[in-house]
């Protein structure tokens, strides 16, 4: 009983401390403060944030282009790798979507089967996990390639330089080298690209003289109407400056599995005395293009030029001695 009374008495005065306590604090202004804190943890559930972060940096199963070509990432990237068709770049960044690397393939040896000793000389692709590249805007989702074009000597024979070399509209280089524009085998690189049943390749950025160039020797060659419409408006050469003299820039289109992540289209740079003229022009080039209507390239040309043109990028790694690699790439 003694026992009982004593856990009795220890009780009644733990209830009463229990029953103080709160009476006391509910007294005190801090009761206010206890009221509005949930109206600011409400606030903070409402935006929603971390949540929408965590979603996006989760990474997915299987290869994805994440974001846009200059500012997306890359998840499960293949490297390409130099093969009997293709020469990579030593040092360069190999990886793109596996889409990306195997149509490239898959055109570098179309050329080589039917020119043989061909060899595709292929610069960046994108980092291994993508992001921002060393010298590029865009690269960054798996999506882009540069790659050289093919030459061939003075007397007609291929050859492989291991660089990117800059051509006029002529055909010649802008430099010293002894070399020529292979019209041939770069147009049936175009057309290996553009037939390719697996990847639609949406771009190949190249100068406005070589794409009338090859454009030209196309219609020479009487090739199919619909093929030489797809060139016409997949070509697409910067009207200002001719910063695609030395290479080929392909960019594939988002592959229909990855299209809730993949963003096709760049996104306009608004900083950076992005005016709002070029932004309306990239605007309209790129409604147009999701529309699937062949849109004006000189005109998505001039507003990816007049970024590019703003963008002071520095000189790629591969810059040898034509001024035209100082550009470096300066794609959308
Ligand atoms: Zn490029």
């Amino acid at each position: 009983m003694r026992l009982l009374a004593r856990i009795a008495a220890t009780l009644t005065l733990g209830l009463a401390l229990v029953a103080t306590g709160p009476r006391a604090s509910e007294a005190a202004p801090g009761a206010k403060a206890a009221k509005t804190e949930p109206t600011k943890d409400k606030g903070k559930k409402d935006k929603g944030e971390p949540k929408k972060g965590a979603e996006k940096e989760r990474k997915p199963k299987g290869a994805l282009s994440a974001g846009a070509p200059n500012k997306g990432r890359l998840y499960g990237g293949e490297k390409l790798a130099s093969s009997k068709s293709v020469e990579v770049r030593g040092g360069g960044h190999a990886y793109g979507l596996p889409d990306l690397v195997r149509v490239l393939r898959r055109a570098a040896a179309k050329v080589s089967g039917k020119h043989k000793g061909s060899v595709l000389y292929v610069g960046d692709l994108s980092a291994k996990n993508g992001g921002a590249l060393f010298g590029h805007n865009s690269h960054q989702s798996g999506r882009d390639a540069d790659v050289g074009f093919y030459m061939v000597s003075e007397k007609g024979k291929h050859v492989n330089p291991h660089r990117f070399v800059a051509f006029g509209s002529d055909g010649r280089p802008r430099g010293g080298e002894v070399v020529r524009f292979d019209d041939e085998r770069n147009w049936a690189f175009v057309e290996a690209l553009l037939t390719d049943t697996k990847t639609d390749v949406r771009y190949l950025f190249v100068s406005a003289g070589l794409r009338t160039r090859l454009l030209k020797y196309a219609a020479k060659k009487n090739v199919a109407k619909e093929l030489y419409t797809k060139a016409a408006s997949v070509l697409m050469s910067p009207a200002d400056a001719d910063v695609h003299d030395d290479h080929f820039h392909v960019r594939i289109a988002c592959p229909e599995r990855m299209k809730s992540a993949c963003v096709e289209e760049s996104y306009l740079r608004g900083g950076g005395g992005g005016s709002a003229a070029s932004a309306t022009n990239a605007a309209g080039a790129a409604s147009k293009d999701t529309k699937g209507e062949p849109a004006p390239k000189e005109k998505a040309g001039e507003a990816k030029e007049e970024k590019e043109a703003k963008e002071a990028a520095p000189p790629p790694p591969v810059a040898t001695k034509a001024k035209k690699d100082e550009g470096g790439d300066k794609d959308r």
